[in-house]
């Protein structure tokens, strides 16, 4: 970690008066993030720009850390939140049509791994769950009940981990602090790493004789049920997060996040591609040939009348906008296209019969 010094003031970086209001620090911050998302902005330092850019914003859009940042500067800051845990809550996604892609994609990359578990304060595990939606779920978005298993204090021990009627002793190889440290200098930066003690699991306690119920891990296993909110418009692949319902710590240290991953079952009629669907529709050769309208059934149950002008080709496209899934972020959705395929006519009347074969001659003679 760079010593502190170094950094700029966060109100500089966004541009703002130390009197900003809450809307004046996010206008700056979408205005600045917009022209130096990596994305978008090709030079070698936008990275660097981006990534300085979003933690002001991480900080001042947050009340706490606002008024802590204002007490005691980035020293303060730093000394109460890790990198991790400045960027743990905020959105990023909200600004680039609230992909969630962008969140766990780019914005993964800019911020580099995110620091280990194992390090430092022990923060909460994160809990991966997989949700199975149809594309109608997905479309429709909304609350979804989710059951996980999540570890609780242990009933006998109440957490400490120690046999019932014992305690947990003072750690004897990291005095109790649960960390060791570790410092290098070397090129003017000083380096400061926190690795959690070995012997008693960053907990600063040591347990001589464990409970039996949990093994002295503090924790036993049960089963919670929670609301999770979707999204309308989710896609295959997609991650929600719900912020501190992941994992909690005997230690008291922040819970871990659940992560919910989309997976969307494949659609007897609809293929999704974006927020685009392509739907199939067939027609009678004659009213290829004629142009007709037909009645397209779209995701939703209802039924839209699209016209088919004369002389389409089986397999072409036709757009019908607006009727496609719901674009993340609420602005409107994508468009629905459906493919025309031309039947062939089979088992002809003779009537139906006459009429081809007199269609066929004329068409002969015309390309004489
Ligand atoms: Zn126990
Ligand atoms: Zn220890």
């Amino acid at each position: 970690m760079a010593t502190t010094e170094q950094k700029r003031d966060y109100y500089e970086v966004l541009g703002v008066d130390r009197s900003a209001t809450r809307d004046q620090i996010k206008q700056a911050y979408r205005k600045l993030a917009l022209q130096h998302h990596p994305d978008r902005n090709k030079a070698p330092d936008a990275t660097a720009k981006f990534r300085e850019i979003a933690e002001a914003y991480a900080v001042l859009s947050d009340d706490t850390k606002r008024r802590e940042y204002d007490a005691t500067g980035h020293a303060g800051v730093s000394q109460r939140w890790s990198a991790d845990d400045l960027m743990r809550d905020f959105q990023f996604g909200d600004f680039f049509g609230g992909r969630f892609g962008d969140l766990f994609g780019t914005f993964g990359d800019v911020f580099g791994r995110r620091i280990s578990r194992d390090q430092g304060m022990a923060r909460g595990a994160d809990l991966r769950y997989d949700l199975e939606l149809t594309l109608e779920e997905a479309a429709r978005g909304g609350d979804r009940l989710i059951q996980i298993t999540r570890s609780e204090k242990c009933r006998d021990c109440k957490g400490s981990g120690a046999k019932a009627g014992t305690n947990p002793v003072s750690c004897p190889d990291c005095g109790g602090t649960g960390q060791k440290q570790h410092v290098q200098t070397g090129k003017g930066v000083r380096m400061v790493t926190l690795t959690s003690c070995a012997k008693c699991h960053g907990r600063g306690l040591f347990i001589e004789i464990p409970c039996p119920l949990c093994q002295g891990h503090g924790v036993e296993f049960t089963p919670h049920s929670l609301k999770a909110q979707i999204p309308p418009g989710v896609d295959d692949g997609m991650v929600v997060r719900l912020a501190g319902q992941g994992e909690p710590t005997v230690s008291g240290a922040t819970s871990g996040d659940l992560l919910i991953r989309i997976h969307l079952r494949p659609h007897r009629s609809f293929q999704r591609q974006g927020d685009d669907l392509y739907t199939a529709v067939s027609i009678s050769f004659a009213e290829a040939a004629l142009g007709t309208k037909t009645s397209v059934p779209c995701l939703d149950g209802e039924a839209v009348k699209a016209a088919v002008p004369p002389g389409t080709q089986s397999g072409t496209a036709l757009r019908l906008s607006g009727k496609g899934m719901p674009r993340l972020g609420g602005k409107g959705k994508g468009n629905l296209f459906m493919i025309v395929e031309v039947r062939t006519p089979t088992d002809l009347t003779p009537r139906q019969r006459e009429l081809l074969e007199e269609l066929a001659k004329l068409e002969a003679k015309r390309s004489q």
